[in-house]
């Protein structure tokens, strides 16, 4: 039997950023090199998670919750896998949290991925999501991104999009953002790019 195509939500965010990165990822030998910037934000995305345990609730404005860390979920129906970060329960709704170290506010990218996780909630724990939070380490700043109709709607056709290109191993377009391309490490095997 053929195993079911899943992605991630991550996949998802990096789809936003350039659609080749998922693709390189997926259907070549090609894999991207992990740069010192890549291992030092991983590093404190790890610490981030312990400090973490030690705080309250306060920053998400709740003041009641079960906190849940490194949440696996898996959805065939959805056609998506992933591990989450943190996700609250309170009764029967649930609260997905994504940390990253950036200074930058959270982009459609980070909102793609975080309404992901709060499908795959939904879907498999048969809690309600109705808004998750992003939290950025380095700014201190917690956003509370809420899962509207469109961003939910968006998130379920992106996923299908993703998943298209990959059963068809078919090379997606490149970035319109040609600027991406300057610093990517897979720019040599973007021959058209640059
Ligand atoms: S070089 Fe540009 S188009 Fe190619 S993967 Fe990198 S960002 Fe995307």
């Amino acid at each position: 039997m053929t195993e079911p195509l899943l992605i991630t939500p991550t996949e998802l965010r990096q789809w936003h950023y350039c659609p080749r990165v998922v693709f390189f990822d997926r259907c070549t030998p090609v894999k991207r090199r992990e740069t010192v910037l890549m291992t030092s934000g991983r590093d404190k995305h790890q610490s981030e998670l312990v400090r973490e345990r030690r705080r309250t609730l306060s920053r998400y404005d709740l003041t009641e919750g079960e906190r849940r860390y490194d949440v696996r979920l898996t959805s065939i129906t959805l056609g998506l896998n992933g591990e989450l970060d943190l996700l609250i329960v309170d009764g029967q709704e649930a609260y997905p949290v994504e940390f990253k170290h950036t200074q930058r506010s959270p982009d459609s990218g980070h909102r793609l991925q975080l309404c992901a996780y709060a499908l795959l909630v939904e879907a498999e724990l048969g809690l309600t999501c109705p808004h998750g939070y992003w939290h950025s380490s380095r700014t201190r700043q917690t956003y509370t991104i809420p899962f509207d109709t469109r961003l939910r709607n968006r998130t379920l056709k992106t996923t299908q999009e993703v998943r298209k290109f990959i059963w068809r191993e078919q090379c997606p377009p490149s970035t319109s953002q040609a600027v991406k391309c300057l610093e990517c490490e897979l720019k040599n095997f973007c021959g058209d790019t640059l």
